[in-house]
């Protein structure tokens, strides 16, 4: 629904009184000025993807109430960032930093720690600061979306020299998807290796900046050119992680390949799931499949029709097999089972040769079908993968959360090598769980290139607790069952850190000991991001915040 009550009052953060946090509050609004840091004291509203809210989760497991922000704070500039977190290390009140906000189904913008105060980066720190057209590099700042670099990059009349690489959504951060890890569609769509550089504020009271890689050679100009530097690669501590506050990024950008053509092929059953994924492999590490290509589920390409599931079943339990293959029949893609979106890059004789080879390969599943592009209508899901996967963002994707009432999706989302048998593996355990929790199982195999993400979709309606317990049982139960079977999650839920985090728990969990290690060095107070992935600083760790 549109909005919510506060039925708890604003949200306090624990051990600090009513009158010192608002005190506190009112000492950050004369240094960001007023207009800057807002209380939330007023009802949630809920929006949508577009008109996101940035106090709260609007796809929540929980209660609206449980991941919520006291306030929200609105940095203009890195001294402003800096001014923040040393306000927050006197005030003892935890920071959550966002770039948009739009990380719908891992927690959107809330907090993990309920009276966190949001520092929305996005909103005033949102400009692109350099596109390097010979270097095919820009940098950014938190605010600059998929959309906002492409329009730019038209803008400038560079389209025709360089592509972006955008996620499913466009509708997010450059920076914050790429620290979140998140991926895109063209050769170039995983978003962490292909970044170079960053500039971060770290959380401890002296609120210190550092840049990374070249960025510490002061003059250097190979900031977004060469990753590393010299020394330890740092980069990484500050993705998935509550360690700094990025405030620029350096991202590559792909020259355009010179022609592209999408493909569609379809395999008619279930149980043609292993035997492709085996055909995928060595034509995707060999790179003659050429981009991050989905395999998806037949029922997920009628859900993305964007049609409430009622219309094709009204029963309870999940939808069965026969029912959506025939509603599947009437569609452009036909009863079928599993779909694969791909596609392949270059100008046509660099392209026919490697859709040759894939094609042969492919035709080697009994009734697999090759569908021609010509016959499909402008409105096919089937363009939209077309326009993401040639890096023009889009939104198309959003349409299958109309699947249930107030749609809300939350993901398991497990690693695995592109083996035939561990895809069965997994997409056995998942259809256990949906089966038990009478939930519709969607699975999409995201084929990396020497790993595959599962990503698994639950649909819930964000307002029938009932259903919002279902789908964490569920979700809870895969996690568990995939880490027995040694598959770990690459992201997840603010809701389900806790757990991810105690599956990657090799040698008495010495990686969690590190991590906590690093924690209590860069942010002795425990200010920033407080049980974002798992990691605790000393102030709240073993003290009953774990989930
Ligand atoms: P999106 O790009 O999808 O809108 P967010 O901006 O919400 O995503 O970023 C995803 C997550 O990454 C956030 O929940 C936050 O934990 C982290 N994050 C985002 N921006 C920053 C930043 N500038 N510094 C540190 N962490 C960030």
């Amino acid at each position: 629904s549109d909005s919510t009550p506060l039925t708890r009052g604003l949200p306090i953060p624990q051990g600090i009184s009513k009158n010192a946090f608002l005190t506190a509050i009112s000492e950050l609004q004369s240094a960001l000025g007023s207009e800057n840091v807002v209380l939330n004291d007023k009802e949630l509203k809920n929006g949508w993807y577009m008109e996101h809210p940035n106090t709260h989760d609007m796809m929540p497991l929980h209660s609206y109430e449980e991941f919520v922000a006291s306030a929200v704070a609105y940095p203009g500039s890195v001294e402003e960032v800096q001014t923040a977190v040393r306000w927050a290390n006197k005030h003892l009140v935890p920071l959550f930093p966002i770039s948009m906000g739009r990380n719908l189904g891992y927690g959107g913008a809330a907090p993990r720690v309920r009276g966190s105060v949001t520092l929305d980066l996005g909103r005033r720190m949102n400009k692109i600061l350099d596109i390097n057209a010979e270097d095919y590099t820009c940098l950014v700042e938190p605010g600059v979306t998929f959309y906002a670099l492409y329009e730019e990059i038209v803008k400038r009349g560079l389209q025709d020299k360089m592509w972006i690489d955008t996620p499913d959504l466009g509708g997010g951060s450059v920076l914050g998807n790429t620290l979140d890890r998140g991926v895109g569609y063209t050769p170039y769509g995983d978003h962490w290796a292909t970044h170079s550089g960053l500039e971060v504020v770290l959380p401890g009271p002296e609120a210190q900046l550092l840049r990374t890689g070249m960025g510490a050679l002061e003059g250097a100009n190979t900031w977004q050119c060469f990753p590393y530097g010299f020394g330890p690669y740092s980069d990484g501590i500050f993705s998935q992680s509550n360690y700094g506050i990025v405030t620029k990024m350096g991202m590559t950008l792909m020259p355009n390949p010179g022609g592209y053509e999408s493909f569609m092929y379809t395999f008619p059953n279930d149980s043609d799931l292993a035997s492709l994924i085996d055909i995928i492999r060595p034509l995707r590490i060999s790179n003659i499949l050429e981009n991050v290509a989905q395999l998806r589920h037949g029922l997920q390409t009628l859900s993305v029709k964007g049609f409430p599931r009622t219309r094709y079943y009204t029963g309870s339990g999940p939808m069965p097999e026969p029912v959506y293959r025939e509603h599947l029949k009437s569609t452009a893609t036909g009863d079928c089972a599993w779909v694969y979106y791909g596609m392949s890059y270059g100008p046509a004789h660099i392209r026919k040769y490697k859709l040759d080879v894939i094609d042969a390969e492919f035709h080697k599943i009994p009734g697999c079908k090759k569908i021609d592009p010509k016959t499909l209508p402008a409105d096919e899901y089937f363009w939209s993968r077309d326009k993401v996967a040639s890096g023009t963002p889009d939104l198309e994707e959003l349409k299958w959360v109309n699947w249930m009432p107030n749609g809300s999706h939350i993901a398991f989302s497990p690693i695995a090598p592109i083996q035939g048998e561990d895809a069965r593996k997994l997409y056995g355990l998942a259809k256990k769980r949906h089966t038990e929790a009478g939930i519709d199982l969607m699975p999409a195999f995201c084929v990396g290139l020497r790993e595959m993400h599962l990503i698994v979709e639950i649909v819930f309606d964000a307002e029938d607790e009932g259903m919002r317990r279902k789908a964490e049982k569920c979700l809870r139960d895969m996690i568990d069952d995939a880490a027995k079977l040694g598959y770990g999650e690459y992201r997840t839920h603010l809701a389900l850190m806790d757990q991810v985090a105690g599956t990657y728990n090799w040698n008495e969990g010495s990686l969690m000991k590190f991590n906590n290690q690093l924690k209590d060095t860069l942010d002795p107070n425990g200010i920033l991001a407080p049980g974002r992935c798992g990691i605790w600083p000393a102030r709240y760790r073993g003290r009953g915040w774990e989930l």
